[in-house]
C-alpha cells in the first residue's frame, strides 16, 4: 500500500505559506473551476485529467450535498516540495483554511474529496481521511483491502486510539482503519448521512456530539461494535 494524500489540520501552518506559494509556481492554467498552479515550467494538465477532475468534483459535490466555488490546485513534482510548502510530507495535501490543494498528480481524487468535505465541517482527521479513502478509489485501498488491514491492526490496538490520536498512529494503519470504518458507515447509512455528521460537527473537530446527533448512538459504541464484528 502506498501513501495516500492527507488533510492538514494545523491551520497556523497554511497562513505562514499563504503569500509565498503563488510566486513559487511557474505558470497557471485556468480550466473550468480549477486554477492549476504548475511548479514545473514544462508541466501541462491534460484535457482528460481536467475532465476527470471536473466530473469527480461534481459527483462528490452531489454525493455530499454541497458545492465548491473554485479549486486552487498546486501541482508539484515531488512529495519533498509539498513538505517544503506545507510542512506535511505526502503525495497530496489539502489545506482546510484556504481549500488549497497541493499534489504530485494533476488528477487526485483523494484530495478532491477533502476539498469538498471541508465545506461541510470538521469532525477531525479520522473522519476526513476515512471519507477520502471511502469515496476516492485508489489501487490497493479498496473497501476490501482496508477492511482486511483494519481487522489485523485492530486485533492489537483499540480503535479509539485511531479516532482520538490519528496523527500519532502508524499512518498506513490509521488510513486503513478510518477508511474501513467510514466505508462501513456509508454502506449502512448512505453517504448523505455521513455528510450530516460533518455538518453537525461544524468547526468543532469533535465528532462525539455530532455522531450522537447524526446516528443516535455514541461514537465509542459504534466503533467498538464495528471493530468486534470485523
Ligand atoms: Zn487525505
Amino acid at each position: 500500500m502506498k501513501n495516500l494524500g492527507t488533510i492538514l489540520m494545523a491551520a497556523a501552518v497554511s497562513s505562514l505559506f499563504g503569500a509565498s506559494v503563488q510566486a513559487a509556481g511557474c505558470h497557471t492554467v485556468e480550466a473550468g473551476r480549477f486554477e492549476y498552479v504548475l511548479y514545473e515550467c514544462d508541466d501541462k494538465v491534460s484535457a482528460s485529467d481536467v475532465k476527470k477532475a471536473e466530473t469527480f468534483l461534481a459527483e462528490t459535490e452531489q454525493a455530499l450535498g454541497t458545492s465548491v466555488a473554485k479549486v486552487e490546485y498546486h501541482k508539484v513534482a515531488l512529495p519533498e516540495q509539498i513538505d517544503a510548502l506545507t510542512g506535511m510530507y505526502g503525495v497530496g495535501v489539502t489545506i482546510p483554511k484556504t481549500g488549497r490543494i497541493y499534489s504530485t498528480r494533476t488528477f487526485h481524487a483523494h484530495e478532491l474529496v477533502h476539498r469538498v468535505a471541508i465545506e461541510l465541517g470538521d469532525p477531525g482527521r479520522f473522519f476526513h481521511e476515512g471519507l477520502a479513502v471511502a469515496l476516492a478509489e485508489e489501487k490497493g485501498w479498496s473497501r476490501k483491502d482496508v477492511t482486511k488491514r483494519a481487522k489485523v491492526v485492530l486485533a492489537q490496538r483499540r480503535i479509539g486510539d485511531f479516532v482520538k490520536h490519528f496523527e500519532r498512529m502508524n499512518q498506513g494503519d490509521a488510513y486503513a482503519v478510518a477508511g474501513a470504518f467510514v466505508s462501513d458507515l456509508v454502506a449502512k447509512h448512505g453517504v448523505a448521512q455521513v455528510a450530516e455528521l460533518f455538518r453537525h460537527a461544524g468547526r468543532s473537530k469533535n465528532a462525539d456530539g455530532a455522531f450522537i446527533a447524526t446516528f443516535g448512538t455514541t461514537l465509542e459504541a459504534a466503533t467498538t461494535a464495528w471493530a468486534q464484528a470485523l
